[in-house]
């Protein structure tokens, strides 16, 4: 193991002012999950993607689990998800005990594949007789997805689209922020994303009776009333207004964030990408991705069989955190039963690839060292000791 200090895959980065809000934030004794800051985020968020309503939660697997409650999915019903994204993703829809169907990925995008799309929601109607109750789209490590494919699919069936936009705040399609095309859209504050609160999320729409539901539901769903009436069982989902006051400050740096993160893609990629076997995902025109984290792809018969593992542990002997790509949710064990229309594109993104470390506080020196000991990688003969 080297001494040098370890490079981590994608580590929070503060720029100070999250500590003077929250600092702020105790003077007035605002510790709770209400207060200033939960509203000032929001409303950050709503300006910053240009959507009119938000809601700020705990994370983003809470705001998930609101959109497909508030849409009224309930056991039983097909809910369309990518198979190539984290399990988040999927897992509130087994909460409310639906069904997932996953769908493969194309390659433009590494996203939702729209002709499968189309497929799997035939068959949820001609043989199922149901038809699903919602499309929920990933942008997976900040690639936004084909979404005027998939809103021609989502408008021929009339199945609404729910965004999961925890990996892509920033990122455009064809000048509109990822996180405002569906009726509801979700994005996440955790410690590894973009920016983060430690831990968070929101639930984002331009529907107003929405977003309020997500707050009721979010405070344990209590009626109107001096006591504590219930007529719906609710949850505790707000952000803490300290989280918050923590999102305010990273709000201010976000556009640097983005663009610290491509950055980190244009060293890697104009470095590496003339290089025998190794490639990048490219960004279409109309496609603006933050750049979540940085990923390649390794093909063995063109690396003298060196692959994405070897890469990946000669990293770590130095001390940088490298991980594989998500493994598609239709392998997973714990989903490998649901319906899935796959064509092999998210398996074989799995066994090939690799997320390098991608921190928007990597220095010019970080990303030199990192690209040579991926070099030496690749060239076993000369490897680094
Ligand atoms: C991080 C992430 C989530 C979940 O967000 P949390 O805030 O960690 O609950 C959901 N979907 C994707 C694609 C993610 O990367």
């Amino acid at each position: 193991m080297s001494e040098n200090k370890k490079i981590w895959l994608s580590p929070p980065h503060m720029c100070g002012k999250e500590l003077e809000y929250v600092q702020d934030a105790f003077a007035s004794n605002w510790i709770a999950p209400l207060g200033s800051y939960v509203n000032r985020f929001e409303k950050d968020i709503c300006s910053y993607v240009g959507i009119q309503h938000a809601a700020a939660l705990s994370s983003g697997t809470a705001a998930m689990h609101l959109a497909l409650k508030i849409r009224g999915v309930k056991k039983g019903d097909y809910v369309i998800c990518p198979s190539f994204t984290f399990s988040a993703s999927a897992n509130p829809v087994i909460y409310e005990n639906a069904i997932p169907v996953f769908v493969d990925s194309e390659t433009n995008t590494w996203n939702m594949d729209a002709n499968l799309l189309a497929e799997a929601i035939e068959f949820c109607i001609q043989k199922k007789n149901k038809k699903p109750a919602a499309i929920i789209v990933v942008h997976l490590y900040g690639m936004p997805a084909n979404m005027h494919d998939i809103i021609i699919v989502s408008n021929k069936y009339e199945i609404p689209i729910i965004e999961d936009a925890a990996e892509s705040l920033g990122s455009k399609y064809k000048d509109q922020y990822t996180g405002t095309f569906g009726v509801l859209n979700i994005l996440s504050f955790n410690g590894n994303k973009i920016i983060t609160t430690s831990g968070g999320g929101a639930l984002i729409s331009n529907n107003k009776d929405y977003i309020e539901t997500a707050k009721f539901l979010a405070t344990q769903a209590r009626d109107k009333a001096p006591h504590y009436e219930h007529s719906q069982i609710g949850y505790n989902y707000r952000l803490s207004n300290i989280c918050a006051a923590i999102g305010v400050g990273q709000m201010t740096v976000l556009e640097e964030r983005i663009q610290q993160r491509r950055n980190n893609f244009n060293t890697y990629s104009s470095a590496l990408n003339d290089l025998n076997g190794i490639s990048f995902l490219k960004e279409k025109t109309g496609y603006f991705s933050n750049r979540w984290l940085t990923t390649i792809l390794i093909d063995e018969t063109k690396t003298n069989g060196i692959s994405n593992t070897d890469i990946r542990l000669q990293l770590e002997q130095q001390n940088i955190e490298a991980r594989p790509l998500w493994k598609p949710l239709h392998l997973q064990p714990v989903f490998k039963h649901h319906p899935k229309f796959v064509n092999g594109t998210s398996e074989k993104l799995f066994n090939s690839g690799l997320c390098l470390p991608s921190g928007s506080d990597l220095s010019q020196q970080n990303l030199t060292h990192i690209i040579a000991v991926i070099k030496s990688g690749l060239e076993p003969s000369k490897s680094l000791k």
